[in-house]
């Protein structure tokens, strides 16, 4: 019989690896990865062509149903963000109309304490819309020529997050972390330069108001040798989150200067909240908190969260779609064991995360450090029992003798 050949390129069957054989005819090992590389070559640049754009795009009210899913209270931050996302995606589907009405991009900064949710908010957006998302933290930025990662880092992450697609990343949401972290330290101009604060929030602009930024690939410094990849922010989505440390005393200053504008009407309801001052905050806020106003001017949104209390907690902890309960229940399904939390031990676990002050994040170090010794066990038991109980006593033991103790005594 007559050696078999590869169809393609004739190679002998001894000389390849592998011969696949069809009907008409034989291919090579060799053959198929150089046709499987021209086929994705060909794909990528179909998908390029493709004009229509890739995203989900939502209705608000539909916007804030889907957030509502995930992530509990903090309605006028959804809505804000419900509308803004709508609106800019809008803004994109529109570009080639040509009457004069430009609208414009509508960045956001959140404002919430710790483990509010900020975070939470924007990935879950991002994952809503199907598009590229990534966080950074502004603390590791600092300007060109500093050592800390230069502001195109953020643009390499965001790359990086939408596997190299180019157009797909730069219809991407990038949530800036920690963004009160550069504030200027004082609020006049200082005379030595202030290399984490106001030159890392002067390099930010240009990302945010929209421009081609080159940006090196694989991340890094950028270097003479490294291939750039240029990059259009224009239609890229920056939400920026912080704590703002300190902001609720300037607002309460602000507002005591002006008694007239919470005073219009004689109305009680529009007596100021002395709780939760954040729900004021406004541009002028953020200017006296430090940052500059060509950043703030970038940011025209300015939406805030509010502060989890119990009964906020103790619905995290129990009803969003991936609730932390629901997970542990899941795990013990998996092992044909039927997981119950006890009222009060939810309880407990929602006061322990309070007294923390962690926020949402508390709740699931807290439940770990209850729930670890049942996880190790388990699953090597003999004869399992059919229901697990976490009792309040149960709960109460676990936490007195886990690291949180020592949490209590600081
Ligand atoms: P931060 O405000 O500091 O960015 P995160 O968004 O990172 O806080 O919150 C930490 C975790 O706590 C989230 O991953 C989420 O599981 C949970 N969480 C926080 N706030 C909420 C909320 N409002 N609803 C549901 N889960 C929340």
């Amino acid at each position: 019989m007559a050696q078999q050949t590869c169809s393609f390129c004739e190679r002998p069957k001894k000389e390849v690896l592998l011969m696949i054989t069809g009907l008409h005819g034989n291919m090579c090992d060799k053959c198929i990865t150089q046709s499987y590389q021209i086929l994705q070559e060909e794909l990528k640049q179909k998908v390029h062509q493709d004009p229509t754009p890739k995203f989900n795009l939502i209705k608000p009210v539909k916007m804030k149903e889907h957030l509502d899913e995930y992530v509990i209270g903090q309605n006028d931050a959804k809505k804000v963000m419900s509308v803004a996302v709508y609106n800019h995606y809008k803004r994109l589907m529109q570009k080639n109309t040509d009457d004069d009405v430009q609208i414009e991009k509508s960045n956001i900064v959140m404002i919430g304490e710790t483990g509010t949710g900020k975070t939470y908010l924007a990935r879950t957006l991002a994952k809503v819309l199907q598009v590229p998302f990534c966080i950074v933290d502004a603390t590791v930025l600092t300007e060109a020529g500093y050592v800390g990662e230069d502001v195109e880092s953020i643009l390499t992450r965001l790359l990086q997050a939408a596997n190299y697609d180019v157009e797909a990343a730069q219809r991407g949401i990038v949530y800036i972390d920690e963004i009160d972290k550069i504030a200027r330290k004082s609020d006049n101009p200082s005379i030595t330069r202030d290399v984490s604060g106001e030159g890392v929030q002067q390099a930010l602009l240009k990302l945010l108001e929209g421009s081609i930024v080159n940006v090196p690939p694989q991340g890094g410094r950028k270097h003479p040798d490294q291939k750039m990849i240029a990059i259009n922010t224009e239609n890229i989505l920056f939400i920026c989150g912080g704590a703002f440390d300190g902001i609720s005393r300037i607002i309460a200053n602000r507002l005591n200067t002006q008694p007239i504008g919470f005073k219009t009407k004689d109305n009680e309801d529009d007596e100021v909240d002395t709780e939760n001052l954040l729900q004021y905050v406004t541009a002028l806020d953020l200017k006296t908190f430090g940052l500059i106003p060509e950043l703030i001017g970038r940011l025209p949104l300015v939406t805030y969260l509010d502060p989890l209390n119990a009964e906020m907690l103790l619905e995290i902890l129990t009803t969003p779609k991936n609730a932390i309960v629901k997970q542990y229940k899941k795990l013990f399904a998996m092992e044909e064991i039927e997981l119950i939390f006890d009222q009060d031990a939810l309880d407990f676990i929602v006061q322990k995360a309070l007294a923390f002050k962690l926020g949402a994040r508390g709740l699931r170090s807290i439940c770990e450090a209850i729930m670890t010794d049942a996880m190790f066990e388990m699953p090597s038991m003999k004869n399992k029992e059919k229901v697990f109980v976490i009792s309040y006593d149960y709960a109460k033991e676990k936490i007195e003798r886990s690291k949180f103790r020592k949490l209590k005594a600081a």
